[in-house]
């Protein structure tokens, strides 16, 4: 993957194979500890806040250092096959470890469980325990089964487990924003994609838990949450105590009426789903921010129909030119896929043209990888030649890397509101934050009285590729 955006939190390459360190300030002496690496998108870090919270009441306690751990897991991700090669590049160094500490437990939680559990566990004997991402509540009996020498497996898929009462344990967190997982699962069927077959079908969370867990987060110093869910915009929740039908729209509002002080982002929004509903929300509540990331995948209508994403190149730039008439400053983000089974030089051109259409000011930009089991790999042939795919590739990075900087050189002369997020990782004279329109800014804390998640106003004076340089307006 190539990732344009200096700093990503929802897709971010650099937390690949992260490790969870103790919590801070935990009062509890576990008799056990838990390693636990996170690989994938932003739903699977979120995922392993769930799972530490389950282990801990299970008696077990964080560590970054796998010499001390009596349980090694490693959180994992299927959608592409170089994800799966490092994972299981990894559980080889893993059976090594355990070759000389054989009390040792290891296990595979996510989205290889469910397509490789058998694989993993009696082919290869790389690991103890398989556990699918509906399974987690079942971890403490699954880890007693496998100290007691049995293979333990759970990867059924549920209809409805969403962790809705689960407090997630905010492990490796600054304090500042937070991930909320709103749904789980994926109903779409976009034919290159494995994400409906390794979580399950779509559900939504329950809305007063939502809100529950942002107002806990506020209260504890949060000022930023991300609604995470594959597909946002489909969100759908029954209350039936209080006898009303939540939609996306609705759910924003109850976050960002908790308090004007609580930045609210989502992702990831289908744009066949978005609706002008939630684009006059965004508009209307200062607190939620300005910024959407609609991944587009291509630019071609007969690729996208191939990919059944459901709507044409003609549609989705309508979608553009409606986002930009109701909120004219909002920053927009895309995926893209380059070399889908039987694209054209032409086809691929057509990606281009769109990029330079939706102005994009992020991109996170991928060659196709076929995945066993979707419907393209069922029904299409991956007949775009590796070199060929690299090739396309490197030109959407290259015109993305243009518009990025474009689009931050248009910052520059304007001021905007920031959350400051910490120190500047270069320089901790300065501050870092992020605009609403998820941009990152870095300015001189000069003599203000001024501290992490605190808000303020910064002039953009500068850029580089992927940062803001600014100064604080008084
Ligand atoms: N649900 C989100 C959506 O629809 O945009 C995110 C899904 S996925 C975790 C993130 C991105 O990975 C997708 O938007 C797509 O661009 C990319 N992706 C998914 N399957 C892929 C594949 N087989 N090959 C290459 N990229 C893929
Ligand atoms: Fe995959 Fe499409 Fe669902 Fe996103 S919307 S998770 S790309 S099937």
């Amino acid at each position: 993957m190539m990732d344009l955006m200096a700093d990503s939190k929802v897709h971010n390459e650099t937390r690949q194979g992260e490790a969870y360190a103790p919590f801070a300030n935990d009062p509890s002496n576990y008799q056990k500890k838990f390693y636990i690496e996170s690989y994938g998108c932003a739903m699977n870090f979120s995922d392993s806040e769930i799972v530490a919270s389950i282990l801990n009441s299970a008696g077990f306690g964080a560590t970054r250092n796998t010499d001390d751990a009596d349980l090694i897991l490693l959180n994992t991700c299927s959608i592409r096959d170089k994800a799966e090669q490092t994972i299981r590049k990894r559980l080889t160094e893993f059976r090594k470890v355990k070759n000389k500490k054989p009390g040792l437990l290891i296990g595979v939680l996510g989205c290889m469980a469910e397509r490789l559990k058998s694989n993993l566990l009696e082919e290869e004997k790389l690991v103890d325990m398989v556990v699918g991402p509906d399974a987690y509540r079942t971890l403490p009996g699954l880890i007693e089964e496998a100290e007691g020498g049995q293979k333990a497996v759970n990867v059924l898929l549920s209809r409805d487990e969403t962790y809705a009462d689960i407090s997630p344990v905010r492990l490796e967190s600054n304090g500042v924003n937070a991930f909320i997982s709103i749904m789980r699962g994926c109903n779409n069927m976009c034919s290159f994609c494995v994400v409906p077959f390794t979580r399950g079908r779509e559900r939504s969370r329950d809305a007063n838990s939502i809100v529950a867990e942002a107002w806990d987060l506020f209260n504890r110093g949060f000022r930023e949450v991300t609604l995470l869910g594959q597909n946002v915009d489909s969100y759908y929740f029954v209350d039936e105590q209080n006898n009303e039908t939540v939609s996306f729209a609705m759910l924003l509002e109850k976050v960002a009426l908790l308090s004007a002080e609580l930045r609210i982002r989502f992702s990831t929004s289908h744009p066949k789903d978005i609706t002008d509903e939630v684009l006059f929300t965004i508009a209307k509540y200062e607190n939620i921010c300005n910024y959407i990331h609609l991944p587009v995948q291509s630019g071609n209508s007969r690729i996208l129909q191939l990919m059944n994403r459901t709507y044409t190149r003609e549609w989705y730039m309508k979608k553009i030119n409606r986002i930009r008439e109701i909120i004219p400053d909002c920053g927009i983000s895309s995926d893209i896929i380059a070399g889908f089974c039987s694209e054209t030089e032409e086809e691929h051109s057509d990606t281009l043209s769109i990029m330079d259409y939706s102005r994009y000011d992020y991109g996170y930009m991928y060659f196709y990888s076929e995945r066993p089991g979707t419907l393209a790999e069922r029904r299409y042939t991956d007949d775009v030649p590796e070199d060929v795919k690299k090739r396309r590739l490197q030109e959407i990075v290259d015109k993305q890397y243009a518009l990025s900087v474009e689009s931050n050189k248009r910052d520059i002369g304007h001021t905007y509101k920031v959350l400051i997020e910490g120190n500047s990782k270069k320089d901790e004279h300065f501050w870092m934050g992020r605009s609403s329109q998820n941009k990152v800014i870095v300015f001189p804390k000069e003599n203000h009285e001024l501290q992490k998640a605190d808000y303020v106003m910064v002039k953009v004076n500068d850029c580089t590729k992927g940062t803001l340089l600014g100064t604080i307006v008084n």
